[in-house]
């Protein structure tokens, strides 16, 4: 019979501690479903696409968001979940007192620095929202601005290249065919 392990307890905390943080918030489709599904998403994406077996790097997955995106702190991280996993979360998060053109640039410029793990991460992070670019986008977003997010996305992945074979070739795939159907809606 198979066994769950101390880990399975770790990641639940993590799922409820990233559940309790985001639970004021939505994303930007037109459902505006609950942000909670995008975190679960990208640690779901590590586990079956890019085979990661690496609990500190699901559980970052599940946290990816809090400290950008939430009241979360990286105090309650280290505490909750340890230096290690803190030090993931921090490496894929924006520093959010700059403008959003100059973080978005800075990722770019970023990526070839960060560690494998946040490498992945985040790998697994741009596969969920180019997915989310063609079947639950932004509501407000032209096709244009959405063909600009997937350049832009390109060029911080470019940045991530050797880490894990699966998740880029996902990746790559998933861009051809969201520029094909963004072609086909913009001609
Ligand atoms: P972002 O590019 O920051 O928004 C995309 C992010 O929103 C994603 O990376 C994702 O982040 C999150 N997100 C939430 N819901 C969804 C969803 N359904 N689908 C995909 N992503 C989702 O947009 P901002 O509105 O913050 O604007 C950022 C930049 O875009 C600015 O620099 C602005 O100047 C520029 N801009 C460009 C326009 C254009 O036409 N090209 C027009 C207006 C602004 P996460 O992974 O963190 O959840
Ligand atoms: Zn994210």
């Amino acid at each position: 019979m198979w066994q769950l392990n101390e880990n399975t307890g770790i990641l639940l905390k993590a799922l409820r501690f990233a559940a309790e943080k985001h639970c004021h918030q939505r994303r930007k489709d037109v459902h505006a479903s609950p942000y909670i599904n995008h975190p679960i998403q990208v640690a779901e994406t590590l586990w079956v696409i890019g085979g990661v077996r690496d609990y500190i790097l699901i559980t970052a997955a599940l946290l990816h968001d809090t400290l950008e995106d939430t009241e979360a702190t990286s105090e309650e991280i280290n505490q909750l979940f340890g230096q290690e996993i803190l030090a993931l979360v921090q490496e894929v998060t924006d520093d959010r007192t700059l403008t959003k053109l100059e973080r978005k640039r800075l990722q770019i410029q970023h990526a070839p620095l960060i560690s494998n793990s946040a490498k992945q991460l985040k790998l697994a992070d741009k596969i969920c929202n180019v997915s989310d670019i063609i079947d639950s986008p932004p509501q407000t977003w032209s096709w244009q601005r959405r063909w600009d997010y997937l350049t832009w996305s390109e060029q911080v992945i470019d940045g991530l290249r050797g880490v894990n074979p699966s998740l880029e070739i996902h990746f790559d795939q998933l861009l051809v065919q969201a520029r094909h159907f963004l072609n086909l809606q913009m001609q």
